[in-house]
């Protein structure tokens, strides 16, 4: 007979399918897991979770964390044909709520509130009714109540392991929902730990689109700044492609120039060839230039020496506006050897002997004087006739000897105008200083292209009854008497020099006008203090030339002098001796002294005596080194033309015919 089956053999049954649940595994996430949701995607998911956890009781939610609570409901299918409590048709909580209720109804007691449904219900062997016994039948109903006892007690035997099973069970699913609530808190501590993360990234999602529009709109200002970028991208390609242009035009311009440089660079090796050679053939000719230079210095002083040392021209001024007119052939100019063609070189002067005449009564006879020079000037002669007579001594100046040019003469017989130069500056009238040393000027530029270099320093100093003074004095000075000394340059030294007087270097002609403007005013300041002084004193123009041959290491040097003397007119004895005649008297004896020591100065360098007299005048003294052997002297002897003035006219030019006679010995020019 097949036991009947009790509701609590199917739980029973149910519990003993219940370890596997136990063991099955947890489907929830592990502590520690990551959720690789997003919070809001967090939020959905566990949302039906929360929807079903509010609806059930605290049983309910213990079963509910487990969703093996359908595998409590799947009973064996051997049982099937027994009166089963109602499956569940859907697995969840409602299941669950079924061992919930089993569990609960087992808790209170072990195994008394169990019996009541069975005492209450007859006993239900075999699943049949026992039949009834008779009344009667007091042993056998014993004997059923015995057999049911003992049913009973099997049963209750059964129900208290059952009950102990359970209750292991409730301990085992206690435990298990502590392990679930300490996972459930660790659960939820994982999911406040992501909300906060979620929190955070949502934090984070926000700064991320602050920034991302942040930076959409850096992204807009840089588009712009792209668009202008590119822009101006094409201009600057647009300029380049036209400095690329321009370029290949250049570089093409480049290789022209380039051949046109190598064709030149050619030429120029040629070129420099070239001036090699002509180089070695200019310094060949150059050697041949200075031999020739040389040569031509020599022969220029041979020719001067020729022409003589020591010149004498005499020069007749003509007669002026207001003045009488002489007699014809008073004075005459007699032509040379070769014919009028030639330059005149004689003057004849017919003085009539007014004396004889008045004695006899008959007309008074002339008596004619002849002089011949190294050239005559007749009235008419222009300066520049009379400087192309001297320039060549000007030359020789250059060449390094000295030269000294002298105006000898009464006063008004035109030594100024030959020296200076007439009034206002006209050129035509010009005299031989400007123009002596327009030449120097020049002629040192020429010789400049041979090498030579030229300085020259101007003096011009007045000596007036043997004191010097000096007439570019300018400032305080001008005019003043002067302390000046002639003195030796310095010890040893044969260069003399005038101390307190003005040395300047001149280089051109202005510098020279300059000059002689200074000396004129300090002559006019000098004429009002003293009347006519200039005519009473010596005019000393001096130019120290020096020259110098840097490439040959040759020098010369000579001074150049060109000298107004005093008017050379004699005192009239007859005159009656007054305050201005004794001053006068001493003036013209310091004239004539210093004029005849002039003369004797002359003489003896002709004798070449061993004593010659420079220091018996300032004048002669200062000209020493202008003077003597190596030396060329000119002098002019001035003439006027009226017969009044013929006494003085004959004197001078006997004074110049005995300079004309002298000789001076062979001059060597000062070289160094
Ligand atoms: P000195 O200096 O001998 O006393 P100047 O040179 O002063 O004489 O001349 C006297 C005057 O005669 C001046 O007025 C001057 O202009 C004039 N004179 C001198 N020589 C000439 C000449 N060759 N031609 C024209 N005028 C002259
Ligand atoms: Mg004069």
């Amino acid at each position: 007979m097949e036991p009947q089956r009790s509701p609590l053999l199917e739980v029973r049954g149910n519990v003993e399918l219940k370890r596997p649940l136990v063991k099955a595994p947890s489907r929830l996430p592990l502590p520690g897991t990551r959720f690789k949701r997003r919070p809001d995607q967090m939020e959905d998911a566990l949302e039906p979770e929360k929807k079903r956890t509010r609806g059930l009781d605290t049983v309910t939610k213990m079963a509910t964390s487990h969703p093996r609570a359908p595998a409590l409901t799947a009973r064996p299918q051997t049982q099937g044909q027994t009166t089963a409590p109602k499956v569940p048709k859907k697995t969840g909580p409602r299941c669950s709520t079924a061992i919930a209720t089993v569990l609960k109804n087992q808790k209170p007691g072990p195994a008394v509130p169990a019996q009541k449904p069975a005492a209450a219900a007859p006993p239900l062997l075999g699943g049949k009714k026992p039949t009834k016994r008779p009344a009667w039948d007091l042993k056998g109903q014993l004997c059923d109540l015995n057999a049911q006892l003992q049913c009973f007690r099997e049963r209750t035997q059964t129900l208290n392991q059952e009950n102990q099973q359970l209750q292991d069970q409730l301990q085992e699913a206690q435990q298990q929902a502590r392990a679930l609530g300490a996972e459930c808190r660790t659960l939820e501590g994982e999911l406040a730990r992501v909300q906060a993360q979620a929190e955070q990234s949502q934090q984070e999602l926000g700064n991320l689109r602050a920034h991302v529009l942040e930076l959409e709109e850096q992204l807009g200002t840089q588009e712009g700044l792209v668009q202008e970028l590119q822009k101006e991208q094409l201009g600057l390609q647009e300029e380049r492609r036209g400095l690329a242009t321009r370029l290949e035009e250049q570089e093409r311009r480049l290789q022209a120039s380039e051949a046109a440089l190598s064709g030149s660079q050619a030429e120029v090796a040629s070129l420099r060839q070239e001036a090699a050679a002509q180089a070695a053939a200019l310094v060949e000719q150059g050697e041949r230039l200075h031999g020739l230079e040389m040569e031509r210095r020599r022969l220029h002083n041979q020719l001067q020496e020729l022409k003589g040392n020591i010149r004498v021209f005499c020069r007749v001024r003509p007669v002026l506006a207001g003045e009488p007119t002489p007699s014809p052939g008073f004075l005459l100019f007699p032509s040379g050897p070769g014919g009028p063609s030639d330059p005149p070189t004689r003057l004849s002067v017919s003085r009539s002997d007014d004396r004889r005449g008045t004695l006899s009564g008959a007309p008074a006879p002339t008596t004619r004087h002849d002089f011949s020079f190294d050239r005559v000037f007749p009235p008419g002669s222009g300066q520049d006739q009379v400087f192309e007579e001297i320039a060549m001594l000007v030359q020789s100046a250059l060449d390094g000897y000295p030269v000294c040019i002298f105006a000898y003469g009464q006063t008004g017989s035109g030594k100024t105008f030959t020296m200076e130069g007439g009034p206002g500056g006209d050129p035509q009238v010009e005299g031989l200083i400007p123009r002596a040393l327009r030449h120097l000027f020049s002629v040192a530029q020429e010789l400049g292209g041979q090498g030579w270099t030229y300085s020259f320093v101007a003096s011009y100093v007045e000596i007036y009854n043997e004191t010097v003074r000096d007439l570019l004095a300018t400032g305080t000075r001008k005019g003043q008497g002067g302390e000046c000394e002639i003195r030796r340059a310095g010890p040893g030294s044969e260069e003399l020099t005038v101390t307190n007087a003005r040395y300047v270097p001149v280089s051109c002609e202005k510098e020279v006008e300059a000059l002689l403007h200074v000396a004129r005013q300090n002559r006019a300041v000098a004429r009002t203090s003293q009347n006519e002084r200039s005519s009473r004193s010596h005019s000393v123009f001096q130019l120290q030339i020096s020259g110098e041959h840097a490439g040959r290491g040759l020098q010369c040097g000579a001074p150049l002098s060109l000298v107004d003397l005093a008017g050379s007119e004699r005192l009239d004895p007859g005159l009656a001796l007054g305050p201005g005649e004794r001053e006068r008297l001493r003036e013209t004896q310091a004239i004539n002294s210093s004029l005849s020591t002039l003369g004797l100065v002359i003489m003896a360098l002709s004798n070449k005596e061993s004593h010659v007299p420079y220091r018996n005048s300032k004048l002669t003294y200062l000209l020493q080194n202008s003077l003597g052997g190596s030396a060329k002297m000119l002098m002019f002897v001035n003439i006027s033309p009226l017969e009044e003035n013929v006494s003085e006219s004959l004197n001078s030019l006997r004074f110049a015919s005995k300079v004309n006679q002298c000789v001076i010995g062979t001059a060597q020019a000062n070289r160094k």
